[in-house]
């Protein structure tokens, strides 16, 4: 019995040790397991392991950008390292996503509900030059950044005007810009959050009310596109402004529609026709932001 045993294992050594030859003729295998101080016998037991590891690394020399990342996880390297007798695996962060992650670090400031990742990440650099009609807003941000940073308050946008005109870009850009001056803020799609709360049950309801409700500055995003009723109305987004106002907290929109056709969109839910609840919430709108308004080509188009 014992003989077979012994056969069976001498057997099993001379697979790892052919296979692990066989490896070696690779030139990235090679490179890797000579470039590690570990011993043949350990390393032989670890082939294919090492083998993957040397082709992450092959991947790595000919990587063209993080995006088309061959690598199991992109962005990462699986990497073998010695741990006494025996060898550990881990995936490792490659430079350039690491320059990512520093690039985009001020993103942990900002929390986002169902904005597109292209609006995240908006920036002043990329900004289009070719309208007149951004000036003032381009001014107006100008202005908020001195006396936000400097005071921590101040009025919003209402940033009203045709579809694809970059409205949400440009505010996403400014808030961009505060996060890398460590400024924390919120940016929500309105009609989205609103099919949020309605899925959400009671606690979760009100943890995500009040991280919308409480974030330093926030963003509205397209008011008005969302289905209004008496309850998005004056349960959700009265008591948001409502909140803010008190507290002060800068709070921006963006819309398809003016205050004025706001108003009238807000006065007439499925249910009943309430000018005066209406009204209401456009003063608060009001006491929180500035209308301006924007309209251009559709750039979604391009
Ligand atoms: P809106 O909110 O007015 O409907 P978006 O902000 O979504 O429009 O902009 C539409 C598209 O144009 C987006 O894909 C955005 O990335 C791009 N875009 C808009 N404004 C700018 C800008 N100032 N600079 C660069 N790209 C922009
Ligand atoms: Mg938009």
């Amino acid at each position: 019995m014992k003989t077979i045993q012994t056969y069976i294992k001498k057997e099993n050594e001379i697979n790892l040790k052919k296979s692990y030859m066989e490896a070696y003729q690779q030139e990235e295998f090679k490179k890797l397991v000579d470039s590690l101080d570990i011993s043949e016998s350990l390393l032989i037991q670890y082939t294919s392991l090492l083998e993957e590891a040397a082709k992450e690394k092959e991947n790595c020399l000919h990587c063209k950008s993080l995006t088309s990342c061959k690598n199991k996880v992109p962005g990462y390297l699986y990497t073998p390292q010695q741990q006494k007798n025996r060898i550990a695996f881990s995936y490792e962060m490659c430079p350039k996503k690491k320059k990512q992650e520093e690039l985009y670090a001020y993103q942990k400031n900002i929390e986002y509900f169902h904005i597109p990742k292209q609006i995240a990440l908006a920036s002043f650099k990329d900004f289009y030059k070719d309208s007149k009609a951004r000036v003032p807003i381009l001014k107006y941000f100008e202005f908020f950044m001195t006396s936000y940073l400097k005071e921590k308050k101040g009025k919003g946008l209402y940033l009203c005007g045709s579809f694809g005109s970059g409205k949400t870009y440009m505010i996403a850009a400014l808030f961009n810009e505060l996060a890398k001056k460590g400024v924390q803020s919120c940016m929500v799609y309105y009609p989205e959050l609103l099919r949020l709360l309605k899925s959400s049950f009671k606690d979760s309801y009100e943890e995500k009310f009040d991280r919308v409700r409480k974030a330093p500055l926030l963003l509205l995003d397209d008011i008005g596109a969302e289905n209004v009723t008496s309850w998005s109305r004056d349960e959700v987004l009265g008591p948001i402004l409502q909140y803010r106002m008190e507290e002060e907290l800068p709070t921006f929109f963006t819309s398809n529609f003016t205050m004025e056709e706001l108003e009238k969109l807000l006065g007439q839910t499925t249910s009943a026709i309430e000018k005066v609840k209406a009204k209401r919430i456009l003063e608060r709108i009001k006491q929180v932001s500035e209308e301006y308004v924007l309209n251009s080509k559709n750039r979604r188009e391009e």
